[in-house]
């Protein structure tokens, strides 16, 4: 069983990471940022409501977040284990996800820290080119991540692994299964 939560500023590879440790590990990757982008794209209620929000590189409302996240978890795929990207993004969605977990007496298996340079993320970012990847929204991300996620790290010590995410692709994924394989904690 294989429930993680991966952790680290925008632009740190997390995304393409998922992809990869999704198929690897055999558990699906929820990604919030792609359930809102989803949901923009399909014209939903939901994604009316949050296109401005993602667009200045804001944070959806909790509300919303945690309800839309709750949804997803309770799906069959995600019964065994799941690669959680994006969320949580605060002390607040981190309570309400040891919650829901714990009604289906769970836990978080790892936390897995991706650690970068905020310069070499703005750099990368910009080449990206999604619609929130102007340099003014993608400095206020890094700040909302410094503000609101970091603090999860503390939170989460028990369980973090910190992995460097700067270098390849494959070896950045190499990085995290090692720490998986290695984790002292729990029994994953
Ligand atoms: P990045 O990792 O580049 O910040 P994401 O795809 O993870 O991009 O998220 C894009 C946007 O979606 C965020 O800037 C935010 O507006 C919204 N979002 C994603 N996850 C959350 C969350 N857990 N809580 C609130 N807003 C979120």
């Amino acid at each position: 069983m294989t429930r993680l939560v991966l952790v680290g500023p925008p632009g740190a590879g997390k995304g393409t990471q998922a992809g990869t440790l999704s198929e690897k590990l055999g558990v699906p990757h929820i990604s919030t940022g792609d359930l809102f982008r989803a949901h923009i794209g399909d014209g939903t209620a939901l994604g009316r409501s949050v296109k401005g929000i993602l667009d200045a590189g804001k944070l959806v409302p909790d509300e919303v977040t945690n309800e839309m996240v709750r949804e997803r978890l309770a799906e069959a795929d995600a019964q065994d284990g799941f690669l959680l990207d994006g969320f949580p993004r605060n002390i607040a969605q981190a309570e309400v996800l040891d919650k829901i977990l714990a009604e289906s007496g769970h836990k978080l298996d790892a936390v897995v820290e991706f650690q970068i340079d905020e310069d070499v993320v703005v750099d990368r970012l910009l080449s990206r080119g999604r619609t929130d990847d102007t340099e003014e929204v993608i400095r206020h991300r890094q700040h909302v991540y410094r503000s609101e996620t970091e603090p999860l790290l503390n939170h989460y010590r028990d369980l973090l692994l910190t992995v460097d995410a700067v270098g390849d692709v494959d070896e950045v994924t190499s990085r995290v299964l090692r720490s998986l394989d290695e984790k002292p904690h729990g029994q994953a």
